[in-house]
Order: structure tokens, then sequence, then C-alpha cells
């Protein structure tokens, strides 16, 4: 029989952050480090499309009959996207947590068949610790009054989880990280407004994209962010086989994932 001894909350946390902290692709130093590497390297490579995206939003807001609110908000991330405010709170996000890890091999193969090349996935980070999605499940719960097993928020390139993801090719935790990296590539994209244009697809229109029916007549931008996370979910399935849909159904769906992956967003 094994002689276990009992081990204190602080020297087992203390022996955890050391196990994080540890120098490898997984651990904390190095992602930091990318985390950090990124605000410069995002200056240099997004600079000039961030201040055409910048540009476009003004001149057809100056042609727009009326500014609404979410126009105004636009304008503020697109501000708040130039001066990398995304990036700089992602790395600063890492000081603090030091248990995030990248996406597994397994989980990036999986997703690179749905996104290709259009998605950084290096820059992609998982939180399964996170108070965050707590915070996120439990104003779930009082405005909805429904129970909900498990939630992720996905902030920038951070996904945060309520539990840990047990991903493996085709489950339920892939699809599910799948919704997730699409929030992800909409912020690579077109920037931190995704964030606020999900809050409100949430209280609008919801999820429901209406099936292959509407992908027929409708480009994926046309559709809102949360539904674009279902849309991309759903063809996940399809490609594996867990959703039966027959040819001319499927074409739909590759015509707008085809979009998601020349960056139409
Ligand atoms: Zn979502």
């Amino acid at each position: 029989m094994a002689n276990h001894k009992l081990r204190s909350p602080v020297s087992t946390w203390i022996g955890r952050f050391g196990q994080d902290c540890w120098f490898h692709p997984q651990g904390w130093l190095w992602g930091l480090g990318r985390s950090l590497l990124a605000v410069p390297q995002t200056v240099l490579r997004q600079t000039g499309p961030r201040i055409r995206g910048l540009g476009t939003h003004l001149t057809r807001g100056v042609r727009a009959p009326r500014r609404t609110r979410m126009w105004w908000l636009r304008l503020a991330c697109k501000f708040a996207d130039l001066f990398c405010l995304g990036e700089i709170l992602n790395a600063l996000g890492m000081f603090v947590k030091h248990n995030t890890r990248p996406l597994s091999f397994m989980e990036t193969v999986e997703a690179r068949r749905i996104f290709g090349d259009s998605l950084d996935y290096k820059r992609v980070r998982l939180d399964e610790w996170s108070l965050i999605a707590h915070i996120a499940n439990w104003v779930y719960q009082r405005r909805t009054g429904k129970r909900s097993g498990h939630m992720a928020v996905t902030i920038f390139n951070t996904i945060h989880c309520s539990r840990r993801i047990s991903a493996s090719a085709g489950n339920n935790d892939m699809a599910w990280l799948i919704h997730e990296l699409t929030h992800a590539a909409q912020y690579q994209h077109i920037g931190s407004q995704f964030l606020f244009e999900a809050l409100l697809a949430q209280r609008r229109e919801g999820y429901d994209y209406g099936g292959a029916e509407a992908l027929a007549a409708r480009d994926f931008p046309q559709f809102n962010r949360e539904q674009q996370g279902d849309i991309v979910m759903d063809y996940y399935n399809i490609l594996l086989g867990r959703k039966e849909t027959p040819g001319p159904q499927r074409q739909s769906y590759e015509r707008v994932i085809g979009q998601l992956r020349a960056g139409k967003i």
C-alpha cells in the first residue's frame, strides 16, 4: 500500500505554478513571451489594414443617413485596435493567468480542416480555469433562468472555459471549440468590435441561422457573430459525418466556409 503524504493547498499551488512556468510550448513563460511579441508584430502587420478599415467605416458613416450607437461603438473599437488594445490586454492577462495553454497539436490539426490558413493558431490561448467563464455562466442563469452545464467566452484571442476541454477528433468538445475559434477568427479579421456584435447577437436573433436553406440565400458576413459560430460548428459536424446532409446543402456550407477562409467575415 502506498504511503500518501497530505499536501497543503499552498504547496499544491506552488507545485502547479512551478509546472506551469516550466519553459516549454505549453508553459506560461512561452505563452507570455509570445503574447508580448504579438504587440510589435501586430503594429508591423496590421496597422495598414486597420487604418484602411477605419477609413472605410468613416466613409460609410458619412454617407449613412444616421449613425447608430453601434456605429459609434465600432468606431471606438477600430481606434482601440489601431493601438493594439486587444494584444496588450492579452499580454497583461498572461501576467495574471499562469495556467492558460495554447491549442494542442490535435486541436490545431482539426481546426485547420475548417479555417485553413485564415487563423493564426499560435496566438490562441485556452483558459480552462476561467473566473470570467464562471461569472458569464452565473449571469446567463440569472438572466434566462436556464441552467447551463458549461460556458465558454472568447475575448480577443483567449477562449475562457468554465471547465477543462477534452477535445478529440469529431467529439462534442472539439465542435464546441470550433464555435469558439470562429470568434477568435472574427477578432483576427475584423477586430474587437466582434465582442459587442456577439453580445448583441445573443440578445437579438440568437444562434439559429435557419439551416442550409438560409445559407443558399445569404453570404457569411450577413449572419450575426453567434450564427457564424454555429454555421462553422455545424460544418465541422458535417465534415466528420456527425450530421447527415444531402449534397446540395453541403455545397451551401462549403460556399460560406470558403468566404470565411478568404477573410470575408
Ligand atoms: Zn459564441
